[in-house]
Order: structure tokens, then sequence, then C-alpha cells
């Protein structure tokens, strides 16, 4: 993810969106006068409601998704790497750096999925290595695992411009990619990171807030739901459940591992 200092705006739409997500119904804010609050309030709710309703991710994939597991098309992650990595799909193609595949144990349990590269991932072309990588870094050892135990890849190969959310044609046309990852993989886990992640995985607009903290599957892999670590490097509230999440996970990790 891009760590850019946000301007005081974005800081407000994000806050907003955020706490939109988690259905919370007491809106914290930066200090600021009341009457700017208001405005800036009434402007930003517009647009996080705006910004929902224009990213149906539950449409993206309508009835053309499969349900059920698909079997790997390529004999390894590194066949499949070969054949996608100069892939120019969707316009993103065009403005990446890097195409950042994915990194850590091809035959991992788990699989970490979050939303796309950041700047540092599109500079380096691995993902999760700028300041959001070192926190996911520090959780993974919290629950005792490493990077190279896992698997972390993204929903999108490349760098949206900008670091702006992933468009839906963008979604659709990367998420093959991903599909094929997880069944090479065949992970006995997934957890999703953030919202965007999520939504496109479970094929539905409910927000993050209501998703997290409970068990769904996607393709018959049981799947967890948490914050991204970028969210958490803005709002240190959501650390809280984050941690109940990671117990939840590892004790799932435990029962399903070993
Ligand atoms: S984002 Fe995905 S679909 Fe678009 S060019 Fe990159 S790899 Fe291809």
């Amino acid at each position: 993810m891009d760590d850019r200092p946000l301007s005081l705006q974005e800081m407000l739409r994000r806050a907003l969106t955020s706490q939109v997500e988690l259905g919370m119904g007491e809106v914290i804010l930066p200090p600021r006068s009341a009457s700017t609050i208001e405005t800036e309030l009434d402007q930003h709710m517009v647009a996080a409601t705006e910004s929902q309703r224009i990213v149906p991710v539950a449409d993206i994939f309508g009835e053309e998704r499969p349900l059920g597991p698909q079997e790997p098309q390529f004999a390894s992650l590194d066949r499949h790497f070969d054949s996608v990595q100069n892939c120019q799909e969707c316009p993103l193609g065009a403005t990446r750096n890097k195409f950042v595949y994915g990194a850590g144990n091809p035959n991992a349990d788990l699989l970490f999925i979050g939303e796309a590269p950041g700047a540092d991932e599109d500079r380096i072309g691995e993902p999760f290595v700028g300041r959001a990588g070192q926190l996911l870094d520090k959780i993974l050892a919290a629950i005792k695992l490493s990077r190279e135990e896992v698997y972390i890849a993204n929903i999108l190969k490349c760098r949206p411009p900008g670091n702006r959310d992933p468009q839906p044609a963008e979604m659709e046309k990367c998420f093959p990619l991903l599909r094929e990852q997880v069944a090479l993989i065949a992970p006995k886990l997934i957890c999703a990171l953030g919202r965007i992640a999520a939504q496109a995985l479970l094929k539905t607009t409910t927000p993050l807030g209501k998703l997290r903290g409970r068990w769904h599957e996607y393709e018959g892999v049981p799947m967890l739901v948490t914050y991204h670590p970028a969210a958490l490097l803005r709002f240190q509230a959501y650390k809280k459940d984050t941690w109940a999440d990671m117990q939840m996970l590892r004790a799932k990790y435990d029962e399903l591992v070993g």
C-alpha cells in the first residue's frame, strides 16, 4: 500500500468509509469546526454511499464465476507465473512497474489475500513489503507464523495508479489468476485482508465490520476476514478486533494443520 502522508480530506473520507463499513452509529472525526465537519460529513457520507453504489463488488463476477473448487490448469506456481507475468488483460498492465504475483510457501496451508500492490510493492515486485507488510510480519509473528510458512497474494497483480480502489473490470480480468493460484496452492485456510478482498472472494457487498470475526468458505476452503494492515496503521481502534481474528485463525490452523 502507498505510504505517502494522507491529506486531511482523504483521512476524513477513509475514516467515514471505514466507520460506515463497521456499521458504527457514531462517527469520530478529526478536530474541525462544527460547520466544516457538517459540510464535509454530508459530502463524504454521500461519497461513501456513492462509492458503495458505484462499485458493486458482488456483481463483478455475476453468474459466470464457477462455484466449485477449480482443478489447477498449470503444473506449478512457477509455470503459472511464467505464463501470466506479462499480462496486459487490463489497463493496469501498461502503468505498472512490476507485476506482483505473490510470495511465500507454494505448499502453504494458510493463504493471505490482500487488495492490490501499493507503491513499494510495485517498485519491488513482492506483496506487502511496505509499512503495511512490516505490520503483517508482526501479526504473523504474534501467532507464531512466518512469511516462509504462508503464502501472500492480492486480488490484483498490478498497482492501481494513485493507490485508488481496484475497479470492477480490473478485478474481473485479474480474478482468474488468483483462482489458479488458490487451486495450485490448495490451502487449508484463507484469510482475506480488507474489504476489497473479502467482498470479491465472498461475492457480497456486506460491510467488512459484519464479515470479520466469523468463518466463511471460499470454494470449500474455510476463510476468515479481517482488517487490512494498512487500515490498522491508520486506525488503532481496529487492533483489538484484529487480534481477536488472529486468535481465531491460529486456533483453526492448529485444528486443521496441527
Ligand atoms: S491487474 Fe491483473 S488483469 Fe490487469 S494487467 Fe495486471 S495481471 Fe493482468
